[in-house]
């Protein structure tokens, strides 16, 4: 039988493991005590300094504050390239009560700065090909996980890249899996050329994270990727 004292005991711990796992589940898979060992910090919350504009190869001057970057000035890429990774990033959208479709809240995250997860306020409609979580015009999600705007919300990607044969010729395609707020939402969806408004180039197996400046203020925190394969 509990004495007070212990039920004091007991419900001090139940106070602090309970706060753990919130009511969405997010942190599971949002902050930085999620971020595995062996992660590469893409930002940090302060340091911009992994990520320069697309346009001009100047460092990136997004806006940074309170942990977070807000688009501003152009699209931005990070300076060191990838093949097959684990991506995680935060995101946040602004309301924008009075745009519509495309307009509102739009941004995207771009493996190999070729292939687009749409970043878009998409709350409460049927999802398409070009809303949110959508590999832009090449699937829509399975289901919409999304949140409402002025919430964080997150995706964690698994990606694997085109392949090449000595010869140089392209032997498999762009793969991805995507996981929104923790739902999956595409599994192994092949991905056959670059998606609207890529990095200009040719398809090789390596490429730059790509955050998009679509003229919408949204915000990204706590940006990671795992190199799946050896030399990245
Ligand atoms: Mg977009």
């Amino acid at each position: 039988m509990l004495t007070g004292c212990r039920l004091v005991v007991v419900g001090v711990l139940l106070g602090l493991l309970i706060p753990m796992g919130s009511a969405n589940g997010e942190r599971l898979f949002s902050g930085n005590e999620a971020r595995p060992s062996d992660a590469i910090v893409l930002f940090d919350g302060k340091d911009l300094s992994a990520w320069v504009y697309i346009e001009n190869g100047r460092p990136a001057d997004w806006k940074v504050e309170h942990g977070y970057m807000e688009v501003r000035g152009g699209s931005i890429r990070t300076k060191q390239e990838f093949t097959d990774c684990q991506l995680h990033v935060e995101f946040w959208l602004p309301l924008m009560a009075d745009a519509k479709g495309q307009k509102r809240a739009n941004s995207g995250v771009y493996l190999q700065g070729k292939y687009e997860i749409q970043v878009l306020d998409s709350y409460g409609l049927r999802s398409g090909d070009v809303d949110c979580g959508a590999i832009y015009e090449v699937a829509p999600p399975m289901v919409n996980a999304c949140r409402p705007p002025k919430q964080w919300q997150s995706y964690d990607a698994i990606f694997h890249a085109p392949r090449f044969d000595d010869k140089g010729n392209q032997i498999s395609k762009a793969r991805m899996t995507v996981f929104h707020n923790g739902v999956l939402i595409h599994e192994n969806v092949e991905v056959p050329g670059p998606t609207v408004a890529a990095m200009p180039g040719p398809v090789t197996d390596r490429g730059p994270l790509m955050l998009q400046d679509h003229g919408c203020p949204v915000r990204y925190r706590n940006v990671w990727i795992r190199p799946l394969s050896p030399a990245q």
